[in-house]
């Protein structure tokens, strides 16, 4: 439980806080490519609403003709006609309208998901590493999702509405001066001031409700992980209780969030009708003054009456826009979060000749701490050097910053101080996708894609025929597993499928390095799941590139570390 109040703290500090507008801004920002669909959008709507409310005020004529007051009214099976056209109208209007500003909303989403992704993989591995990994899933799924209603709902809604509006404004100034004002007033009041207020009402549960559901989905993730544990320790009815908890205090958050809707609605509603009484009341006295024909009274009122549709629908949307603002917040905080090493892509192509006299390697005086731990210095004025061919072990006691220095080396992280060369370059000078495609690292932990055998281990050189990616899994000693399986290389592996034993896994991930086929091989306790059969074959292995590739090492094996040329130990942060 602690851990829960402790993630919610972590994640108040980080969230930026953008005022409303300056979200509205940047999301509007992202429309540009879709202007014209934007406008084609509007204009349909305005069209639409004015045929609505031009039902209405055929209605106010049809009085007219009927109770026969004014001498130029119209003749009523005109007037059905025309309500009858407006009326089909209006429904091809408005399906225009939706259909365009859901076709802008759903391409927008898909460009937002594609923004999402690509942030996420720059912020990747440094600041992706310990993650709530929950939140993020919330946001890529349904944060996204609710941004549509912003898309489609918001932008073209609040246009349709000014402009609706200032043609029924312009409309009712030719009957009246003083009737475009109140009309005037009427439209602010309900689409603009009553939604800012009501909008104020449930801000603060609109925010915590999104941070909330992000903080159920780790933690429900969390425990399905850690389900075996939650078995063997009986841990299940304190994990269902807090879930309950959880639960419980979001249908409380959303349980006011609604009542604030509903107060909205009331309020919307009794103001409409609180209106167009005072247009009614003002345009009879105007009548009876004889400042204003018996064909504007009635027009006037019904034309109030019925052109409050634009404005309602601004002031439903405050309520949405709660959680959608909150979502943008948490969207944008993603999309502008700094990933912790800047990629570097314009560089020449890295190369590394056959004669090459330097060290391949190269660590000088590195100084390393985590960001966000800053006084629990990892790496302590570590120097290495490793030249080409080389087999260099590195041992240490479990916690002693082995697997933080072969990090640095895959540039996953900057030294704090100090400088690593590869190939006699600063690792910084070098285009980042190089370093990565010069080095195969291969970890403790080999992670499966549910996919078949050979794509995974294909996703190390995705040009490999399959001739090589069988040579590469003999290497790893795991190719005649791979045979006794039902559909050999076909095999469906990964979560839900064909599960693989960790030493399986770890041979998989050996085998991508060997198919990955670069200079540098980096093994980060690669034998640690491997009995010594199999570790015995794989070290043979490695013996045998060794005039090809400069293989690092880490492991707390001795056995392992037979094969290494050289052997140095981590001890507190310093290298020997
Ligand atoms: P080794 O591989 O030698 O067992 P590591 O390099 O994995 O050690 O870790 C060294 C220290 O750095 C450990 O105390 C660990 O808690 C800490 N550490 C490792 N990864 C991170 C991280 N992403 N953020 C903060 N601290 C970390
Ligand atoms: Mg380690």
């Amino acid at each position: 439980m602690e851990k829960i109040i402790d993630s919610q703290n972590n994640t108040k500090k980080t969230a930026k806080r953008r005022s409303g507008l300056k979200i509205v801004m940047q999301l509007i920002g992202l429309v540009k490519p879709m202007i014209p669909i934007m406008i084609t959008a509007i204009i349909l709507g305005v069209l639409g609403f004015l045929c609505a409310i031009f039902i209405s005020i055929m209605g106010g004529y049809a009085i007219l003709s009927i109770s026969g007051v004014s001498q130029n009214s119209i003749d009523l099976s005109k007037i059905f006609a025309v309500v009858i056209i407006m009326a089909i109208l209006r429904g091809v209007l408005r399906y225009g309208e939706q259909a365009s500003n859901h076709y802008i909303a759903f391409k927008l989403l898909a460009i937002i998901r594609d923004k999402v992704f690509k942030a996420l993989r720059k912020l990747a591995p440094a600041k992706l590493e310990g993650r709530d990994k929950g939140n993020l899933i919330s946001i890529i799924t349904s944060d996204i999702e609710l941004l549509e209603v912003f898309y489609a709902h918001t932008i073209s809604p609040v246009c349709i509405a000014f402009l609706t509006c200032l043609i029924m404004v312009i409309f009712f100034a030719q009957y009246s001066f003083v009737a475009a004002i109140i009309a005037t007033i009427a439209y602010i009041s309900v689409g603009i001031i009553l939604p800012m207020i009501t909008s104020n009402y449930g801000k603060d549960d609109g925010n915590k409700y999104r941070q909330r559901f992000g903080e159920i989905n780790t933690y429900l993730l969390d425990s399905i992980r850690g389900l075996k544990e939650v078995i063997q320790y009986g841990y299940g009815n304190i994990r269902i209780k807090e879930i309950d908890r959880q639960s419980d205090y979001l249908a409380d958050l959303n349980d006011n969030l609604k009542k604030c809707e509903g107060k909205s609605r009331a309020n919307c509603d009794s103001l409409i009708l609180i209106f167009s009484f005072i247009m009614l009341i003002t345009c009879a006295i105007l009548n009876s003054k004889g400042k204003m024909t018996i064909e504007g009274t009635v027009i006037c009122s019904m034309g109030m009456l019925g052109s409050f549709g634009p404005v309602t629908a601004l002031s439903n949307l405050a309520n949405n826009l709660l959680h959608t603002f909150a979502s943008g917040n948490r969207i944008l905080d993603i999309l502008e979060e700094k990933p912790l090493i800047e990629e570097v892509s314009n560089k020449e192509k890295m190369s590394i000749s056959d004669e090459l006299k330097e060290n391949i390697i190269d660590c000088k005086n590195i100084d390393f701490a985590y960001l966000g731990n800053a006084d629990e210095i990892i790496l302590k004025d570590v120097s290495l050097e490793i030249s080409k061919g080389e087999i260099l072990g590195i041992s240490g006691k479990s916690g002693s910053g082995k697997s933080t220095l072969i990090k640095l080396m895959m540039r996953f992280f900057d030294a704090s101080s100090g400088e690593i060369k590869i190939s006699g370059k600063n690792i910084k000078d070098w285009n980042t996708e190089d370093i990565r495609n010069s080095e195969s690292y291969v970890i403790q932990d080999t992670y499966l894609f549910v996919d078949s055998i050979e794509n995974n281990v294909k996703l190390a050189n995705l040009n490999a025929t399959h001739e090589e990616i069988v040579q590469a899994c003999k290497k790893a000693n795991i190719h005649e597993f791979i045979e006794t399986l039902p559909n050999g290389y076909d095999t469906i592996i990964g979560e839900g499928h064909h599960q693989l034993s960790g030493g399986e896994r770890q041979r998989i991930g050996i085998a991508r390095a060997f198919l990955h086929d670069s200079d540098v091989i980096l093994l980060d306790e690669p034998t640690s799941n491997l009995d010594s059969l199999n570790e015995g074959a794989i070290l043979k292995v490695l013996n045998e590139e060794r005039s090809k590739k400069t293989i690092i090492i880490v492991s707390h094996r001795q056995s392992t570390m037979k094969i290494a040329d050289r052997v140095i130990k981590m001890k507190d942060g310093r290298a020997s």
